[in-house]
């Protein structure tokens, strides 16, 4: 009788690495010297965040939704930056708007699954007090009003359910789990509150002010918001200091990359690539050769199958669906998570692969996979190497490929 194991990542790969830029600084200029780089001659799927509109008077030129149109959508976008950058302008942002906005992403097909909080905006959801999460405010009267930056209803809406924490994290240990998901995750969770208790015993300091350390070693974590909007938050890695285009070499480098390798590491990269450290804002050269090497550097192990990239969204989908597997002897089950799926379906899976191990004598025809409680049969089953299987699921409609 052959036991079946869920690997951590879909075979071969040892580690997963997204490249979550903000839009932050990216004139149209640059805009095409990154897209030409990135998604055209290195062909890297980056996660890139989109400005619906942007009345920044510190960067008017700065490519948004509104403005820009079809000319930044030769790419895809599976992240927010909030509804728009209001920080420095004299536009109020409130609800109103968002009718609009929420018509403009309908109007380009844009289904954003990733919201990250920008700056000092009032609408942010977890930064600056997450004051765009409730829905009325209080007074040290006793007075309650309600929040015209109030947006999470419509987030959830368009289906959004990551949120960044707004936290960026140097720590390597992230694993692809939901915090507590699970029962190893719950048992290492237990080590971890225990050790964390102890040790701030003796160091009163800063340790209790996170209250979401779970995320410098998991991928995502359940949050339920006011009205109980359910989400999942997650931490970047990286760090404040060298989040720009000129900044990549400090973090993707060899010593990085060969970390992830044997941490069997997620890195989620926080960056700006439309940005520049300051003193070199009035060059031509929008990406420098240093930060070109480091991008070649990345390929390499993506190339040679190390490393596997991708969107937030491809990422944060896999670790929900991998969460929720169960196998029962030759049985392979998906299951709804409740926040991400309620009722999980065939599309939910699609383009998705997981891969697994088994020791003893299996015959793979002995293998059934079901979505809930129905039995499916539009996957490709890979024989990778003796003891190592794929599923991958067919995306709609591609089963004769
Ligand atoms: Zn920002």
């Amino acid at each position: 009788m052959a036991v079946i194991k869920l690997l951590e990542y879909p075979y071969p790969y040892k580690g997963w690495f997204v490249l979550s830029n903000d839009p932050d600084h990216t004139t149209k200029d640059r805009w095409d010297s990154l897209h030409a780089f990135l998604w055209e001659e290195l062909e890297l799927p980056v996660s890139d965040s989109l400005f619906i509109e942007s009345f920044n008077k510190n960067i008017p030129e700065q490519v948004n939704l509104k403005d820009s149109g079809e000319s930044i959508l030769k790419h895809y976008y599976d992240t927010l930056h909030t509804w728009g950058d209001f920080v420095a302008s004299e536009v109020v942002f409130d609800r109103k708007r968002i009718v609009e906005s929420a018509g403009l992403l309908r109007k380009y097909k844009i289904k954003p699954l990733v919201w990250i909080d920008h700056s000092s905006f009032s609408g942010n959801l977890i930064m600056n007090n997450g004051k765009g999460a409730n829905p009325y405010l209080n007074d040290a009267a006793g007075f309650r009003y309600e929040n015209r930056d109030y947006s999470l209803d419509i987030v959830n809406e368009l289906g959004i359910r990551y949120i960044w924490d707004g936290n960026v994290t140097d720590s390597m240990k992230i694993k692809p789990y939901i915090a507590g998901a699970n029962f190893r995750n719950i048992i290492s969770e237990k080590v971890f509150v225990f050790t964390k208790k102890i040790l701030s015993k003796f160091l009163k300091w800063s340790l209790n002010r996170d209250e979401n350390t779970e995320l410098n070693r998991f991928v995502l974590k359940e949050k339920e918001f006011e009205q109980g909007i359910r989400m999942y938050l997650f931490r970047r890695c990286g760090s404040w200091r060298y989040a720009h285009i000129d900044g990549v070499p400090e973090h993707i480098n060899k010593k990085t990359l060969n970390k992830i390798v044997k941490n069997e590491s997620v890195y989620v990269f926080y960056t700006h690539l439309g940005k520049r450290e300051a003193a070199r804002n009035n060059e031509n050269v929008h990406i420098p050769d240093k930060t070109k090497d480091a991008f070649l550097l990345l390929k390499k192990y993506y190339d040679e199958k190390i490393i596997y990239i991708s969107p937030l969204s491809q990422l944060f989908d896999y670790v929900v669906l991998k969460s929720k597997i169960s196998i029962e002897g030759t049985i392979i089950r998906f299951k709804a998570d409740g926040v991400r799926y309620n009722n999980l379906t065939l599309d939910d899976v699609r383009n998705h692969k997981f891969s697994f191990a088994y020791n003893g004598k299996l015959k793979t025809e002995q293998i059934s996979v079901f979505v809930e409680n129905k039995e499916i049969k539009d996957y490709r089953l890979i024989k990778e190497k003796p003891g190592v299987f794929t599923i991958e699921f067919y995306s709609n409609g591609s089963e004769n490929n």
